[in-house]
C-alpha cells in the first residue's frame, strides 16, 4: 500500500480523503493557495505544501505546481477529490509518466467521457439507452429549428463539451431553437473554447437519478446502486438521496447493468458515476458519464457501507475488489443536504465573510441513526470569494426515508452557522415540502414550488402561537435577569409583568404568564394554553423548549424588544411587549428604507470584471451595465429602466462588498 498520498484539492472533499487515508495508516500531503493557509485541510494533513496565490487557475488547477508537490514530498498517487483536475486527462498522463499513481481512471476514460457526443455514441454502443436526438454537427440556426422539429418539441440544445450546467437551452419552438443553438453556442465557446452543438429531446417531468459504480484494474466493475439527485438549482444539485423513492428493484437493476457496461467500454477503474435522466413513465436515458469521485457519495457509503474514497486508493494500488455484485445491498436510506454560503433571501447568490459560529450537529452513528457531516470548514475561519460556496454535507441515514428525514430535521435545527448568508432555512423548508417527504419531485422543483425565490416559510398559527409562547417564557426569564443585575428591587419577580403581547409574521398575540419552579404556563386571550419548558438562559444562541411535551429547537438572536428566531425554514422577528408598549408601537411608524431606487448596488460580494457603460450614457431596460464575478460565476447586471448614468463609482478590477454603489442614474 502507498505509504504517502497528496491530496490536489481543498475544502470539504480534501479534509475527506484525509480521513480514509489516515484510517488506513498512509501519510496526506495537502495543496494550499494563500486564500487557505489556515484552512482545514491544511491542518489535517501531516504535510502542506504551499501553490500560489488564491485563483484557482494559478494554483489549484496547475498541473506544473501540483507536480511541484508530489516531487517535493515524495508522494505515491494522488487524489484529485471533484472539480479542479479530476477530470483533466493531461494531468492524469502527466502523474502516469511520473511514475505515481493517479487515484482514479485511466487517462483515456476521462477524454472519451469528457466529451459528451462522444459519450453518447460510446454509451449507443455499449447498448445504454440515450435521449433520442442528432449528433451531427449543425450549420447554422436554421438547420437547428429544421432538426429540433424532427426530433419533436420540447428540445435540450446542449454543448458537447459541456458541464456544470452551462451551454444548455430549452427550446419549445423553431423560434426559441434558433435562438437557444445562438446562446448555447455562444456561451459554449466563452466557456470552453468548443462550440460544438447538439439536440436531444427534452425529457418531461425529469429526474436525475444516477449509478456509481466502482472498478478494479483486473476487469472487475460493480454498480453500488442509485442516487436520486433531482432537487436542484441552476442545474445544480442541492439535496441527494439513496436510494431513490422512484425506482423499483426492475428498473434499478437495468440501470446499474448499463452503467456498468458502459464503464466496461472504457476500460474504467477506481469509483465513477453515470447520469441518467428518468421520465414519469421510469423510461431512462443516459446524461453523461462523471470520471471522478462525486459530491454526493456519501449517501451511496451509508447505504452500502463501502468506504468509496479507500476503495479508490486501493484500485489505485493495484488490488482487486474484495467484493462482488452479490454482497451489495440497500441498507436503509441517507439524505444529503448541501450547506451553501448562499444566501436564499437573495435569489441564492453566494456570501462570503468570516464565521462567527460554526457549530454543525454532533456526528453520532447508532443502529437507528447516523447523522454525518462532511465539512472543510471550522468557527472563526473565512469564506472566500475565490472557490465553490459549499462549506458542509449534512447527511443522515435512518432504516426508513421518513425517519431519515426526521432525522435531517433535527440535525439541521441544531447547525449553528453565523456570520454569512445561508441555506439552512431554505433546506428545512424542502426537508418539510410535502412534495420532497411524498418523494413525488422533478428538477424543476425548485423553481416551480419557489418561483419567486425564497424569504423564509409562513408558519400556521398553530406553530406561531407555540413560538410566541417560547418567546414570551423567554423574555420573561431574560427581564427578571435584567431587573437583578440592576439590583433596584428585591422582590425582582413580582415587578417584572404577566401581561405580554407578542407580535410576528404580522400578527399579534396578547398573553399571560404564570410561572412556576418548573416552566411556565401560558394563556392566550382566546384562552389557548401552552405549557413551556427550558433551560434557556438568555445569551444562548440555541434554545430546546419542550412546548407542551414536544421539542421546539430554536436559533435566538436578540434584537429590540425580542428576538430573531429561526425554526425550520422560518425566520421570524418576534417582539415580545408590554401592553401598553404594544399599544405605542402600533402607533409608530415603520422606518423606511432609504430610497436605492436610482442606484446600482452590488447584489453580493464580488469583482468587477467588466463594465458595459460610461458615465453619461443612455441605457435601455435590459441593458447590461456591468459583470460581477463571484465564487465562479458571472453575474450580469442590467438596468432595470430606461435611464442615464450619471455616475460610476468603481472601476473594472475593483472588489465589492454586497450593496456597494457600483453607478447612479439621473
Ligand atoms: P452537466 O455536464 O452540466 O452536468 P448534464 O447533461 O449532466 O450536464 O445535465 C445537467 C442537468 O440538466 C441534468 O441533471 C438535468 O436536470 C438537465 N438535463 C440535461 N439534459 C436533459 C434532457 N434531455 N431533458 C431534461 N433535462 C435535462
Ligand atoms: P457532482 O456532479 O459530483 O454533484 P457538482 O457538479 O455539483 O458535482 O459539483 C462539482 C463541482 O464542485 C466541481 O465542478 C467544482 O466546480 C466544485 N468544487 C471543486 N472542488 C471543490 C471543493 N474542494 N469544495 C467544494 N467544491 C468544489
Ligand atoms: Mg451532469
Amino acid at each position: 500500500m502507498f505509504k504517502k498520498i497528496l491530496i490536489a484539492n481543498r475544502g470539504e472533499i480534501a479534509c475527506r480523503v484525509i480521513k480514509s487515508a489516515q484510517k488506513m495508516g498512509i501519510k496526506t500531503v495537502a495543496v494550499y493557495s494563500d486564500a487557505d493557509k489556515n484552512a482545514l485541510h491544511v491542518r489535517m494533513a501531516d504535510e502542506a505544501v504551499h501553490i500560489g496565490p488564491p485563483p484557482a487557475n494559478q494554483s489549484y488547477i496547475l498541473i506544473d505546481k501540483i507536480m511541484d508537490a508530489v516531487k517535493q514530498t515524495g508522494a505515491e498517487a494522488v487524489h484529485p477529490g471533484y472539480g479542479f483536475l479530476s477530470e483533466n486527462r493531461l494531468f492524469a498522463e502527466a502523474l502516469e509518466a511520473a511514475g505515481v499513481a493517479f487515484i482514479g481512471p485511466p487517462a483515456g476514460a476521462i477524454e472519451s467521457m469528457g466529451d459528451k457526443i462522444t459519450s453518447k455514441k460510446l454509451a449507443q454502443e455499449a447498448g445504454v439507452t440515450t435521449v433520442p436526438g442528432y449528433m451531427g454537427l449543425i450549420a447554422d440556426a436554421d438547420e437547428a429549428a429544421k432538426i429540433s422539429a424532427q426530433i419533436g418539441y420540447p428540445v435540450m440544445i446542449k454543448a458537447s463539451a459541456g458541464g456544470g450546467g452551462k451551454g444548455m437551452r430549452v427550446a419549445w419552438n423553431d423560434d426559441e431553437a434558433r435562438e437557444g443553438f445562438k446562446l448555447s453556442k455562444s456561451e459554449a465557446a466563452s466557456s470552453f473554447g468548443d462550440d460544438r452543438i447538439f439536440i436531444e429531446k427534452f425529457i418531461t417531468q425529469p429526474r436525475h437519478i444516477e449509478i456509481q459504480v466502482l472498478g478494479d484494474k483486473h476487469g472487475n466493475c460493480l454498480w453500488l446502486n442509485e442516487r436520486e439527485c433531482s432537487i436542484q438549482r441552476r442545474n445544480q444539485k442541492v439535496v441527494e438521496e439513496a436510494p431513490s423513492p422512484f425506482l423499483n428493484p426492475a428498473t434499478r437493476k437495468a440501470m446499474g447493468e448499463q452503467a456498468v457496461a458502459l464503464a466496461q467500454a472504457v476500460d474504467y477503474c477506481s469509483a465513477g458515476t453515470v447520469e441518467f435522466i428518468v421520465d414519469g413513465e421510469r423510461n431512462f436515458y443516459f446524461l453523461e458519464m462523471n470520471t471522478r469521485l462525486q459530491v454526493e457519495h456519501p449517501v451511496t457509503e451509508l447505504i452500502t457501507g463501502i468506504d468509496l474514497v479507500e476503495q479508490m486508493i486501493r484500485v489505485a494500488d493495484g488490488e482487486k475488489l474484495a467484493m462482488t455484485q452479490d454482497d451489495i445491498g440497500i441498507n436503509g436510506w441517507a439524505i444529503e443536504n448541501r450547506l451553501y454560503a448562499e444566501d436564499p433571501y437573495r435569489g441564492f447568490l453566494p456570501s462570503i465573510g468570516r464565521l462567527s459560529r460554526y457549530r454543525p450537529p454532533v456526528e453520532e452513528s447508532t443502529p437507528e441513526y447516523v447523522v454525518r457531516n462532511d465539512t472543510g470548514v471550522y468557527e472563526g475561519g473565512e469564506i472566500s470569494m475565490y472557490y465553490d460556496p459549499m462549506i458542509a454535507k449534512l447527511c443522515t441515514w435512518a432504516p426508513t426515508r421518513e425517519a431519515a428525514i426526521e432525522v435531517m430535521r433535527n440535525a439541521l435545527d441544531g447547525f449553528e452557522v453565523e456570520g454569512i448568508g445561508h441555506n439552512l432555512p431554505f433546506l428545512s423548508a424542502v426537508m418539510d415540502h410535502e412534495k420532497f417527504t411524498s418523494g413525488e419531485m422533478t428538477t424543476a422543483f425548485i423553481e416551480e414550488e419557489f418561483p419567486d425565490g425564497f424569504d423564509g416559510v409562513e408558519l400556521p398559527t398553530a406553530a406561531l402561537k407555540r413560538i410566541a409562547a417560547s418567546a414570551a417564557a423567554m423574555y420573561r426569564v431574560a427581564e427578571i435577569r435584567r431587573a437583578r443585575v440592576s439590583g433596584r428591587m428585591d422582590n425582582h419577580e413580582r415587578k417584572v409583568g404577566r401581561d405580554w403581547v407578542v407580535s410576528l409574521q404580522g400578527q399579534n398575540f396578547p398573553l399571560t404568564i404564570d410561572a412556576d419552579k418548573d416552566g411556565s404556563t401560558v394563556t392566550f386571550a382566546d384562552g389557548t394554553v401552552h405549557r413551556v419548558a427550558s433551560d434557556w438562559t438568555p445569551g444562548d444562541l440555541l434554545a430546546t423548549l419542550e412546548v407542551d411535551g414536544e421539542t421546539l429547537v430554536l436559533k435566538v438572536e436578540p434584537i429590540s424588544a425580542g428576538y430573531r428566531m429561526r425554526s425550520r425554514g422560518a425566520d421570524l422577528k418576534v417582539r415580545v411587549r408590554s401592553p401598553r408598549n404594544a399599544e405605542l408601537a402600533g402607533l409608530m411608524l415603520e422606518k423606511l428604507p432609504p430610497d436605492t431606487s436610482k442606484m446600482l448596488l452590488c447584489p453580493m460580494p464580488g469583482l468587477i470584471i467588466a463594465l458595459e457603460v460610461a458615465e453619461g450614457d443612455e441605457v435601455q431596460d435590459g441593458q447590461a451595465l456591468c459583470t460581477v464575478e463571484a465564487m465562479k460565476m458571472e453575474n450580469v447586471l442590467r438596468a432595470e429602466k430606461k435611464g442615464i448614468v450619471s455616475k460610476i463609482t468603481c472601476k473594472v478590477g475593483d472588489s465589492l462588498a454586497v450593496d456597494e454603489i457600483i453607478m447612479e442614474f439621473e
